[in-house]
C-alpha cells in the first residue's frame, strides 16, 4: 500500500504539480498528505496525525521537494479526523499558511477540548446502550481519548461554505457521512477525496446518533453525489492508499461491501440482540481500538436499518423501567409486538434501498 521511500509526483491537465507525502500517522498506520503547487499557491492537503513520526515524515517529504513549512501558502483539510488534522498544532507554529476547513468540522479543530469532552459523554452513553459493561466502557473511552490527546485547538483562517466551496484554483464538494464536514477537492482533472473512497478498504462508519452528518444514510448519498461530480477525473487521490483510476467500479465495490455487512447485521437480528451481540455475530471477538471501531460500525448499520423500518427496538418497557438497560433490536417482521403491517413498512423506502426478501431469508438492503 504505502511506499515510504518514493514521493510520487503527478501533474494536472494544466500543469499544476502534485506530490503524495506518506506519513506514519500512528505505528503501522499510514496516511497521505498532498503537496500541490499551482501558480503562486503552495498548498498542503491534510497534515498527518501530529505524532512525532508523522510530523517528521511530513517535513522530510516537503524538504525532498525543496519546500519549507514557511513556504506553504494554504493548508486545506479534507475532514476532521485526527490522522488528517492532527499535524495542525505543529504546523501552526511554523507556517503562516492560511488554514481552511468545512464549517461542520470547525469545532473539531478550533474547540477541540470542549468537543472531545462532549463527544466522550455521548460515546459513553452509546456504549452503555449498546450493552458494554462499565469497566470495559472506561477502557474503550480511555483509548478514544488517547488518540486525540496529541492535539490542542488551533484557530483556522477560513471555512469552505463561506467561500462558496471555491478556494483559489480548487473546487470543493461537501460529502458528509464518514465525517460531518468531509469535502473532496478538485484541481483540473485530479481529485482529492480524503477518506470518502479508499482503494483497498471500506471507509469507517459511525452512527449519526453520535455525531450529526455521519451515518450510512449520509455516506451513501455522498458516494453517489461524488461519483457524478468526479466523473471524468483521471486520478482520485485518497487519504490512505493508491490513487483510484476506475471510480465507478470502486464506488460499486464499496457500496456492495457495505451492503453485505448491513445484511449480516440484519441477519443477526433474527432474534432480539444488543449492538454488542450483533457485533460479536458479525465480526467475532475484537480487541483494542478495533473493538471500538466495530461497535461504531454496527451502530451505524443498525441505525440505518431502523431508519429504513427493517429493524425495531423490542424492549421498550425494560428501557422505561431501567435507565441503564441496553437496547435490544430485532428484525421488524420478527419483532414480538409489531403494530404496523409489513406492506406499510415497505412503502416509502429510502432511494437506493430495497427491503425485498431474498430466498435465503436475508434482505438486500443497499443497492450499489
Ligand atoms: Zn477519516
Ligand atoms: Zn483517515
Amino acid at each position: 500500500m504505502v511506499s515510504t521511500n518514493s514521493l510520487d509526483q503527478h501533474q494536472t491537465s494544466t500543469g499544476a504539480r502534485v506530490w503524495r507525502l506518506p506519513v506514519e500517522a500512528f505505528p503501522n498506520f499510514w496516511a497521505y498528505a498532498y503537496l500541490v503547487q499551482v501558480e503562486d499557491w503552495v498548498v498542503l492537503i491534510d497534515t498527518g496525525s501530529g505524532s512525532e513520526g508523522s510530523n517528521a515524515g511530513l517535513e522530510a517529504g516537503l524538504a525532498a521537494e525543496g519546500v519549507r513549512l514557511a513556504d506553504l501558502t494554504h493548508i486545506l483539510l479534507t475532514h476532521g479526523h485526527i490522522d488528517h488534522y492532527g499535524g495542525l498544532a505543529y504546523l501552526r507554529e511554523r507556517t503562516k499558511a492560511a488554514i481552511g476547513v468545512h464549517e461542520l468540522d470547525l469545532g473539531t479543530i478550533t474547540t477541540h477540548e470542549a468537543r472531545l469532552a462532549i463527544l466522550s459523554r455521548k460515546l459513553e452513553a452509546f456504549l452503555a446502550q449498546a450493552g458494554i459493561p462499565a469497566e470495559r466502557r472506561a477502557e474503550l473511552l480511555g483509548m478514544y481519548r488517547f488518540t486525540k490527546a496529541l492535539y490542542h485547538s488551533v484557530p483556522v483562517d477560513f471555512t469552505y461554505e463561506a467561500r462558496d466551496m471555491r478556494i483559489g484554483p480548487f473546487e470543493l464538494l461537501h460529502v458528509p457521512g464518514h465525517c460531518p464536514g468531509h469535502v473532496a477537492l478538485k484541481l483540473d482533472d485530479i481529485v482529492f477525496c480524503g477518506d470518502l473512497v479508499l482503494k483497498h478498504v471500506t471507509p469507517h462508519q459511525s452512527p449519526e446518533e453520535l455525531t450529526p452528518f455521519m451515518g450510512v444514510r449520509h455516506y451513501l448519498d455522498s458516494l453517489s453525489l461524488f461519483g457524478r461530480w468526479a466523473d471524468g477525473a483521471s486520478l482520485i487521490f485518497n487519504g490512505h492508499d493508491d490513487p483510484i483510476t476506475d471510480l465507478p467500479a470502486r464506488i460499486a465495490t464499496v457500496a456492495a461491501n457495505l451492503s453485505r455487512r448491513i445484511t449480516q447485521a440484519l441477519d443477526a437480528l433474527s432474534e432480539p440482540r444488543t449492538l454488542v451481540q450483533v457485533t460479536e455475530q458479525v465480526y467475532g471477538p475484537m480487541n483494542g481500538y478495533n473493538a471500538l471501531l466495530v461497535i461504531e460500525k454496527i451502530g451505524a448499520y443498525v441505525e440505518f436499518l431502523v431508519q429504513r423500518g427493517l429493524v425495531e427496538i423490542v424492549n421498550t418497557k425494560e428501557l422505561e423501567d431501567d435507565p441503564g438497560a441496553a437496547i435490544k433490536y430485532c428484525r421488524a417482521e420478527l419483532a414480538p409486538s409489531r403494530s404496523t403491517s409489513r406492506a406499510q413498512r415497505q412503502t416509502g423506502a429510502y432511494p437506493g434501498v430495497s427491503s425485498g426478501q431474498r430466498t435465503d431469508g436475508s434482505a438486500n438492503v443497499v443497492k450499489s
